[in-house]
Formats: structure tokens, C-alpha cells, sequence
């Protein structure tokens, strides 16, 4: 054994090997000597456990691709793309929205270089980082003024601490909601500075309840969307049409944080009504808040919209600068809203949409086609099944519905679903699915065509 440890190559001669020159052409010095020096470290634990002579050999031969393995592994990013199979559409914990490849080319352009960011063209002087998608905003949903910042909970934050700092805000006890990622109405509003005041109860809150509550440290009702979550049976919310009289008899503001926030009429193509931001601002409310990345299918960002004269103050206030959004924000923000001008473009070229509106045919015939593709892909042992599922929106966005989908179950001679669903989850793109009374399913609704080739290698690359 101490013969193998003194047979093991040094640094030096390792760095003048052929291939070892390649990598470090590929990759630098630096990283290869990382690399180098994890390698032998994995030997020498090898032979600590009992390498053989034979064994030793073998591994010598191979030692080139140990390192050039080792290095890809110190070179690989710890964010990386998933396939998403779990039919979940706006996954919170996958990145929700994706975006498409029109999106990402003009912000790879943005990225690269240099761009008006905050500098106005025409008069040659500084200009404003949320001018570039005001314009757009007040097209879509007919607001006086509009912007955006980091996301929605910040949006929340601002919108708060810019009308109701040191005053009292009303909120329904039915709204007090938990959003994932530890997002609390009343912890949101004690960070803003404002003073939470609940009214009604959890099931019924009635007009009277906001009207009594009001005093003359009164600021603002806030009305929160239920996002996740719906109380069933004998229930009761005031809807904000019904609060505007609150609004000119006490001159309080009417806040919305409308959470998804839709800009399109979804129920034309199948899915449950929501008001569109347009619908909110048309009852009356003076500013509403929502997210980018959720129903809208854009970046993660949080869009405010409402009164010029509130749109202006929020921008002044400090917290603002704190809270912006970068260029690949804005970027890629204003390339998702541009779709909205024409809602048929929103729903083919929005990913997140088009998604949603899959019909239960065109999702039948696309695992079928997944199913084609895995048999014709030459892997012993599988067995591939049609599986009737149902997804989900996710994001919090409309709980209710059931969507239904179609996946394909994947079954393996010798193996449980768990292991399928481990090694698939390790794969070097790794596949994400659900577990499906004991069997391992992938939703098609969530997972392109492009993507059928990255599950046939995940599949051949499990391990026996
Ligand atoms: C999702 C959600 C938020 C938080 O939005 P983010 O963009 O994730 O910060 C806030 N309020 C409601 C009602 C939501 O649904």
C-alpha cells in the first residue's frame, strides 16, 4: 500500500501531460491544479480503502478524465436548469415564470454593452430607469402612472410606508394572508411603519366593519387578494366598488395588492375568472400592486399602477433606491409586456400562458409524442405509460382549478419509483417529476418538446 502511495504522480509531472495542457488552455493553471489536487486526494482515500495493484492501474489509465471530470464539477454553476415535470406551472421553488428566447436575446443585448438605462436619448441627459415601461403599463392597464421594483412583497412594502407610515391601515381579518417565502400582511405592514388594523372576521367582513374602524389616524384600506388559499361556504368581502364611498367621504386611499395580477380575461381560454388589473383600477382604487413573474409571465419584478399623484410620491420616497429593479429586469419586463398589446401574441409567445391554455388533446398528443421518443431512444429495462394528471398554476395563483393534463409514467426493472425519482433529480440536467401511486410521472404540460432529448439522457445516464 505505501508502495501505491509513493507510485502516484506528482503535481509537476501532471501539469506537462498532454491532456492536462488542453485543460488548462480550456480553463487556467489555477483551476486545473484544483482539479489535479482533488484527484489525487481521491486516490490516495482509495488506496487508504484498499486499492489493489490492478485496481491501481486502472485507475492510472483513466487519471486524465478524473481530472478533466473533477474539473467540470468545480467549473459547473450551483444555479442550473431544470426540467420541470412536476406540471406545477409557476413553480416558486423552480424559478416560476420562464421566459422565451426573443426575451433573452434582447437582454443578452442590453447586457452586453451599454444601454439608456437611465439616460435620456433625445435630450442627451440623465433620464429615468422606470420610463421605459410606464408608457407601456398605462397602454395595458389604462393607469394614470405606473412602476416597478424588485418584486411585489416590496411593492406592498412601498406603497405602504409611502401612504400610511406612522398612520393606521384597515385590512380585513379574512385577508391577513401567508404567502410561501414568508411574505405576512401584518408583518409587511409593521415594517412599513404603518399600523395594521384588522376588521371583520376570518369568513364575513362587511362594509360597516372597514366604516367603523376608520379614525382620523386613518390612512388607507388595504385589500389583500386571498392568493393561495379560499374560505368556503358562509363567507363574506366587501369588494372595492362597494369602498369607494369610504374613500370620498373619509379621504382615505384604497390600496389593492391584487398578488398574480392578470392583465388578460383568462376565462375565454378555460380558466377561472380573475379581475384584470385594468378591471381593479376601473372600480376605483387608487394604487395596486402584483407580480411580475406569476400569471403575468414576465421577470421577477413587483408592478405598481395607479394615481399619478401616489406613483410620484412613491418614487421619492428613499426606500425606493433600495428596492429597484436592474436592466434585465426592465428588459425583460417590458419585452413580456409589449406581448399584451395583442392578447392572441400574449398567449403563443408568453410561456407561462401558453402553458396554461394547453388543451387536454394537445397535451394528450405531446406525452404521446414523449412516449414515441423514449421507446425509439434504446433503453433496456423501461417501461413508459400515458397517465391521465391533473397540474396546477402554482404561485399562489388561482387554488382552485384543476387543470387537467397528461404525463407519462416511467417504470424501471429492479428499481422504485423513489430511485427513479433520485436519479433523475441528479441527473447533470436534472429532471424534476412527481411520484404517482408508486410510480414515477412527469406532467407534460410543464416540460417542451426541445426538452424530450435532456430526459432520454437523463434516463441512460442512471446508474445500475
Ligand atoms: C405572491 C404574492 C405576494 C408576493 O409577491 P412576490 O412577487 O413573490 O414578492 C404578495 N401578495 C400576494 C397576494 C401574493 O399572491
Amino acid at each position: 500500500m505505501a508502495n501505491l502511495f509513493s507510485q502516484l504522480p506528482k503535481m509537476d509531472e501532471l501539469l506537462i501531460r498532454e491532456k492536462v495542457i488542453l485543460l488548462i488552455d480550456g480553463y487556467s493553471r489555477k483551476t486545473v491544479m484544483e482539479a489535479i489536487r482533488i484527484s489525487l486526494d481521491q486516490l490516495r482515500q482509495m488506496i487508504r480503502d484498499g486499492l489493489t495493484e490492478e485496481g491501481f492501474s486502472h485507475e492510472m489509465r483513466g487519471l486524465d478524465e478524473r481530472i478533466a471530470g473533477n474539473l467540470e464539477l468545480l467549473w459547473e454553476p450551483h444555479l442550473k436548469r431544470v426540467i420541470n415535470g412536476t406540471g406545477v406551472v409557476i413553480h416558486t421553488n423552480l424559478g416560476r415564470s420562464p421566459v422565451n428566447s426573443e426575451i433573452l436575446q434582447q437582454m443578452a443585448a442590453i447586457s452586453q454593452g451599454y444601454s439608456n438605462l437611465e439616460y435620456a436619448l433625445e435630450e442627451g441627459t440623465r433620464g429615468s430607469r422606470y420610463s421605459h415601461l410606464e408608457e407601456i403599463l398605462q397602454r395595458i392597464t389604462g393607469a394614470e402612472s405606473a412602476m416597478v421594483v424588485n418584486n411585489n412583497a416590496a411593492a406592498v412594502l412601498l406603497i405602504l410606508s409611502t401612504l400610511a407610515k406612522g398612520r393606521e391601515v384597515l385590512t380585513s381579518r379574512g385577508e391577513l394572508i401567508e404567502i410561501g417565502g414568508a411574505f405576512r400582511i401584518p408583518d409587511v405592514c409593521e415594517q412599513s411603519g404603518a399600523t395594521l388594523i384588522e376588521v371583520g372576521t376570518t369568513n364575513k367582513t362587511h362594509l360597516r366593519d372597514y366604516e367603523n374602524a376608520i379614525s382620523e389616524n386613518t390612512a388607507a384600506v388595504l385589500k389583500v387578494h386571498t392568493s393561495n388559499y379560499r374560505i368556503m361556504g358562509f363567507t363574506e368581502a366587501v369588494d372595492t366598488k362597494e369602498m369607494m364611498h369610504l374613500k370620498e367621504s373619509h379621504g382615505i386611499y384604497i390600496i389593492e395588492d391584487l398578488g398574480s395580477g392578470v392583465l388578460i380575461d383568462l376565462s375565454k381560454y378555460g380558466l377561472e375568472y380573475e379581475p384584470t388589473v385594468r378591471d381593479v383600477l376601473e372600480r376605483g382604487v387608487d394604487v395596486v400592486s402584483f407580480s411580475g413573474d406569476k400569471l403575468l409571465g414576465g421577470p421577477q419584478a413587483g408592478v405598481i399602477c395607479g394615481k399619478k399623484e401616489i406613483i410620484d410620491q412613491i418614487k421619492k420616497n428613499p426606500l425606493t433606491r433600495a428596492l429597484r429593479v436592474d436592466k434585465f429586469t426592465i428588459s425583460a419586463l417590458e419585452s413580456t409586456l409589449r406581448y399584451y398589446i395583442d392578447e392572441e401574441l400574449a398567449i403563443r409567445q408568453i410561456p407561462t400562458l401558453h402553458m396554461l391554455v394547453a388543451t387536454e388533446q394537445q397535451l394528450r398528443e405531446r406525452a404521446e409524442n414523449l412516449k414515441a421518443h423514449l421507446e425509439g431512444a434504446n433503453l433496456s429495462g423501461f417501461e413508459f405509460n400515458l397517465l391521465e394528471m391533473e397540474s396546477e398554476v402554482g404561485g399562489g395563483s388561482l387554488p382552485m382549478c384543476r387543470l387537467l393534463s397528461y404525463g407519462l409514467t416511467v417504470e424501471r426493472q429492479g428499481h422504485s419509483a423513489n430511485q427513479l425519482e433520485c436519479g433523475m433529480r441528479s441527473a447533470k440536467i436534472p429532471v424534476i417529476g412527481r411520484i404517482i401511486k408508486d410510480r414515477f410521472a412527469m406532467d407534460i404540460r410543464t416540460i417542451d418538446d426541445a426538452e424530450f432529448e435532456i430526459i432520454e439522457q437523463a434516463l441512460k445516464g442512471l446508474g445500475d
